[in-house]
């Protein structure tokens, strides 16, 4: 399915982004803080969508965080509550 395959890729790539910002605000102690408290709240978004992926949830990577697509009964299929994705 190309949207988790997408989403792999995603996660991947966000927690290489999360490292090299924990790497690159070493040398800046005045805006360490700051710094900190974002790159504590990316960690816990990913973990989150690690998480809901984990347990089968389906995500639309059409933001960050990625979209929990819904069950539509109606529809037959999930719904990203964002971009309209059907799976
Ligand atoms: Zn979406």
């Amino acid at each position: 399915m190309p949207v988790a395959m997408n989403l792999e890729d995603y996660l991947e790539a966000a927690k290489g982004a999360i490292a090299r910002l924990k790497l690159s605000h070493r040398k800046r102690a005045p805006r360490r803080e700051r710094i900190e408290a974002k790159v504590q709240v990316a960690e816990d978004v990913l973990r989150d969508a690690q998480l809901a992926k984990q347990m089968g949830v389906h995500l639309c990577d059409c933001t960050w965080p990625p979209q929990i697509m819904l069950w539509e009964e109606e529809m037959d299929a999930h719904i990203c509550p964002n971009c309209s994705l059907r799976t």
